[in-house]
């Protein structure tokens, strides 16, 4: 039903906003943080994408919903206008940290200054057993997210100044809410006519993806989902899942891997962790499949203009040319964003 509501596109990239009719609803993505894995470079937030929705009226700020939480996050927001305080509620794709690691930080602000509630809820898996043994556990990682800062004796002393706030510390404000493992999507949170689904999908183990519905548009979060056979010989590096999740939904974020950095190239870039991402040509051919309109690429490895990804080494760095090319050359005609923090696209509905 979403793809039959006629809407129009108001802006492409961050600070160009066109006015809208007034009172229309509106969906607006954020990229919060462009970074690709754990290295840091140029100042780029770790990995993040806002998704807000509303009316023109309050610049779409009904609901203010957060899809991992980068290094960063906090920052990127106040940049936005948006405390800690007013996030609707987070998503997690995986238990990788450059994906969470700033849920501390939001936590910890939360706890701070609005420990009267409302609490956070924080989506993700359920508990996920990996083929090797270990366990990745989204509830752990929540119920633990203060405990540095028990440890150190800073939660104690600001319940001394401050008896109100929560005695349990930021986990204490953290709702938690888990969903089964499923390739099949299912709502796992709604608010009013917006509606959250989530498919598992490969990655690391407990990686989901999510679709994001509402009266203004559609957009998917495919995380750093890659392909269900962990490596060639298969079809595509992307993920058959998101490609379900995502059919006649307008907008696309995923994770992006460029060829540059396969095992055919010079950067000696281990191919397992090269395997289990989608490259720019593959995500084109997706979206294309997936009849999305525009495609927005993040978590860019390598970032754009980096001599190197980490340790390793590039021939030379790449361009957004480059990206855009690789995603056009996997056959998408429609809009690629080339990430980058605060790149964003809004959707009003008409
Ligand atoms: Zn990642």
């Amino acid at each position: 039903m979403y793809s039959e509501v006629k809407r129009f596109l108001s802006v492409v990239a961050a600070g160009l906003l066109v006015s809208p009719a007034y009172g229309a609803s509106c969906l607006e993505v954020t990229i919060t943080g462009v970074q690709g894995g754990p290295p840091v470079f140029a100042g780029q937030a770790g990995s993040g994408t806002l998704v807000r929705y509303g009316t023109e009226e309050n610049n779409c700020s009904d609901l203010l919903l957060q899809f991992d939480t980068g290094r960063g996050t906090t920052q990127q927001l106040s940049k936005l206008g948006i405390p800690a305080g007013k996030v609707s509620a987070v998503f997690l794709t995986h238990m990788h940290s450059d994906h969470v690691e700033g849920l501390a930080d939001l936590a910890q602000l939360r706890w701070h200054f609005n420990s009267a509630g409302p609490k956070l809820p924080v989506v993700c898996a359920e508990n996920t057993k990996s083929p090797a043994g270990h366990e990745m556990s989204c509830t752990a990682f929540t119920s633990h997210i203060g405990d540095a800062l028990i440890n150190s004796g800073e939660i104690a002393q600001r319940l001394a100044e401050n008896p109100k706030r929560l005695a349990g510390g930021p986990a204490d404000l953290l709702d938690t809410v888990t969903f089964p493992k499923s390739i099949a999507a299912s709502e796992v949170w709604s608010s009013g006519e917006v509606s959250v689904s989530a498919v598992f999908s490969r990655h690391v183990a407990g990686h989901a993806s999510y679709r994001v519905d509402t009266p203004a548009g559609s957009v998917v979060i495919g995380g750093d989902a890659g392909n269900d056979k962990p490596a060639p010989p298969r079809d595509s590096s992307t993920s058959a899942q998101v490609e379900a999740l995502a059919q006649g939904a307008d907008v696309i974020v995923h994770s992006t891997i460029h060829p540059v950095m396969g095992p055919d190239g010079t950067t000696g870039f281990p191919p397992p962790i090269y395997f289990r991402q989608s490259t720019a040509t593959d995500l084109g051919a997706m979206a294309r499949r997936s009849e999305a309109k525009h495609l927005m690429l993040t978590h860019l490895i390598p970032p754009l203009g980096a001599p190197r990804q980490g340790p390793y080494k590039l021939p030379k760095p790449l361009t957004e040319e480059d990206y855009s090319g690789a995603a056009k050359a996997g056959g998408f005609e429609g809009n690629v964003v080339v990430g980058k923090d605060l790149a964003t696209l809004r959707l009003v509905a008409k």
